[in-house]
């Protein structure tokens, strides 16, 4: 079920996999940003863990609205805000039900990817996060509607894994490294990757 425990158990693994690839995702920045975006979201997902352990949230709506205020506030950088509304539109999606209907989940992945692209102005074949996510939601609906809720996660964190490597040969049309133009091209974006990591993490959260 998509209850407390499940959402807790995403945030553990979201926030264990970015500590662990921040590294990875800064060496991508390094190549087509600022070499920081490890950095920035291990930052921001420790601090998020520690202040929702010190004040344990009630719902799975909570939970997701205060990792996304926590992540605004800490991870700073282009990251930080578009990962901060995604959290937080999917928060203020769910409400305050403590179970999430599978439905429900696809109603907040694709608000939350619609508020990423108004916030950013950016739509897929950017070599955005945006690349990540909307292939991730898009699957996630079409999988749902023939089968249960694991498969379906499943299907997004496949399909945003597959996003995020098929940035690799787009040119970069917003944030840093699209004042690379051209030379941004041959590299994966770093956001797109953490967002697969993160996809993944939800996915993985089911077992
Ligand atoms: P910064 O570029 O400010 O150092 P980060 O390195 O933490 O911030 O994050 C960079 C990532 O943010 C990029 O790889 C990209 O996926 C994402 N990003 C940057 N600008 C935008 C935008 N306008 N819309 C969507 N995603 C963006
Ligand atoms: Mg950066
Ligand atoms: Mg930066």
């Amino acid at each position: 079920a998509l209850d407390l425990a499940f959402f807790r158990r995403f945030l553990d693994r979201a926030t264990r996999v970015i500590v662990a690839e921040a590294p990875y995702l800064t060496d991508l920045d390094a190549a087509i940003g600022d070499a920081d975006h490890g950095a920035n979201l291990k930052r921001g997902f420790t601090s998020a863990t520690d202040a929702l352990a010190a004040e344990p949230p009630a719902t799975p709506g909570a939970l997701l609205t205060a990792v996304g205020v926590h992540l605004t506030n800490t991870v700073g950088g282009a990251s930080g805000p578009l990962y901060g509304t995604v959290l937080r539109r999917m928060g203020k999606i769910l409400g305050d039900e403590p179970v999430v209907e599978p439905e429900a989940l696809g109603r907040a992945l694709a608000a939350a990817v619609a508020s990423v692209r108004r916030l950013g102005d950016a739509a897929p074949g950017d070599k955005t996060m945006v690349d990540a996510l909307q292939p991730a939601a898009d699957a996630y609906a079409e999988a749902l509607a023939r089968g249960g809720v694991t498969a379906a996660l499943d299907a997004a964190a496949r399909a945003a894994r597959a996003g995020a490597e098929a940035t690799i040969p787009m040119r970069a049309r917003r944030g840093r490294a699209s004042y690379l133009g051209d030379r941004s091209i041959g590299h994966q974006d770093p956001g797109a990757t953490s967002s697969a990591l993160l996809v993944t993490a939800l996915y993985e959260a089911t077992d």
